[in-house]
């Protein structure tokens, strides 16, 4: 299973995931749609990526909630998003679920539960819910009581949700062409439509449904978009953009065929919400770049850090009632359209940011400052010496995951790992040297502490 600091054995920070009818069964997902069934009564939605495994899973979630005599409604294959933009909006809909395993290799699968409001599950709910779900305590429905099963489409409601959101004549009125690489997943339907939706000319690549994943990694890293890349110089086109395999993430090529780091686009959007906004709050992990503070703080706003993990970001986004909020890994969260990260309705915001700049992207990007980010792992097999011992040791530092250790020109976190005996750390600075010196001495701080 993999899974980093979640709520029990069972539930990670990603819902249950794992190798699909190996670690995660049709036997667990059965009980798992039994448990969400006895949770939130009533009528639960479900959506479910194009992975192999994942109509398996997805039936046998269905026959679990329709047992204990709630009633499903089925919408497809769906971004994840797209699903919790349905249950948000959709009224009498009491919960989600989502089969899917994000960006993982194809021979894995997930499911994660879905608030009434759209957002994930929190830990506490998670919590619950392996309670639930080891209970094995599930009421069976009388003949006659079985949850019904229906179908629904959820794509005009959730397209015209993003259309509303964004300036659709200053889009349109550019004539973007747009490169998009749905990476054979779940928006592979989705986001060319609302590119087309948008007015661009659309060049579409891996925008078919394959669980194979035949044309690239489901993660849309860098070193996983070199094709798009390519096609964007080929196509002379404005904008490159690609989705991992449940489209919550996005990463964006520039018109001149360069990947843009998604601390930069988190930094760009964050700024934008913060001049739009004249202020306000954007909520990021610790573990993100030092330029989305900088940015924030040049447009008159400011940053609260989290721990590692979505559903936290949210959690505090509600609390403070932020303007923006995102991770450095494409996944951008847009608090007027849902409090989720959504790498569809990035695309659409990226496309009006370019619009009303009237600049390309290289050229807006050329903004936010620049820092060298470089991560590792060292074997720690005692967190609690590690984090006392960084305790006594940097006083000053921000705890809420691991020890974020801020320097003049720099910062290091160092993060025991929840399910792994490593802690990995992170060293960012100006300089390419400066985060090396940071990253050694980020080493050796840990290697002295656990003697
Ligand atoms: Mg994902």
């Amino acid at each position: 299973m993999t899974r980093a600091g979640g709520a029990g054995e069972l539930f990670g920070t990603n819902g249950v995931r794992g190798i699909a009818n190996e670690e995660l069964t049709a036997d667990m997902a059965l009980n798992l749609g039994r448990t969400i069934g006895t949770l939130r009564k009533g009528r639960i939605a479900i959506g479910m990526d194009a992975r192999i495994s994942s109509a398996m899973l997805k039936c046998a979630v269905i026959a679990g909630i329709a047992s204990v005599g709630s009633d499903v409604v089925d919408i497809g294959i769906a971004p994840t998003p797209a699903l919790q933009y349905f249950v948000k909006e959709t009224e009498e809909i009491t919960g989600g679920v989502i089969v899917t395993a994000s960006h993982n290799p194809r021979e894995y699968n997930g499911i994660k539960f879905v608030h009434s409001d759209g957002t994930e599950f929190t830990r506490e709910m998670d919590e619950e819910s392996e309670r639930v779900y080891k209970s094995k305590k599930f009421v069976r429905a009388g003949w006659n009581e079985v949850g019904r099963v229906e179908e629904a489409d959820y794509l005009r409601m959730y397209l015209d949700g993003m259309i509303d959101k964004v300036d659709v004549e200053a889009i349109a009125a550019k004539q973007f062409k747009v490169v998009i690489d749905c990476g054979n997943g779940a928006a592979s339907l989705v986001t060319p439509q609302l590119l087309k939706e948008l007015g661009c000319d659309v060049v579409s690549l891996n925008c078919h449904h394959d669980g194979r994943f035949p044309a690239r990694n489901s993660e849309p890293v860098e070193e996983n978009v070199g094709i798009l890349k390519e096609v964007v110089k080929i196509a002379d086109a404005h904008l490159g953009i690609a989705h991992d395999g449940d489209a919550d993430r996005a990463t964006f090529v520039d018109e001149k065929g360069n990947f843009v780091s998604e601390d930069v686009m988190l930094a760009l959007m964050a700024k934008k919400y913060v001049e739009n906004n004249r202020g306000g709050v954007v909520v990021t992990p610790v573990s993100s770049s030092k330029c989305v503070e900088d940015s924030v703080k040049e447009a008159g706003g400011e940053v609260v850090y989290t721990a590692v993990g979505s559903p936290v970001v949210v959690k505090v986004m509600k609390e403070v009632n932020a303007v923006f909020g995102g991770e450095g890994n494409g996944g951008l969260i847009f608090p007027e359209h849902l409090l989720a990260r959504d790498g569809v309705m990035s695309a659409a915001k990226v496309l009006e940011l370019i619009a009303l700049e009237n600049r390309p992207l290289s050229e807006i990007a050329k903004e936010i400052p620049r820092y060298h980010m470089l991560k590792t792992k060292v074997e720690c097999r005692e967190k609690k010496k590690l984090l006392s011992g960084l305790r006594e040791e940097f006083t000053e530092a921000n705890f809420i995951d691991g020890a974020r250790i801020d320097f003049e020109d720099g910062w290091l976190l160092i993060r025991p790992s929840g399910t792994e005996p490593i802690a990995r750390i992170f060293a960012e600075a100006k300089s390419r040297e400066k985060a090396e010196d940071l990253l050694e001495f980020g080493i050796k701080t840990v290697k002295r502490i656990l003697g």
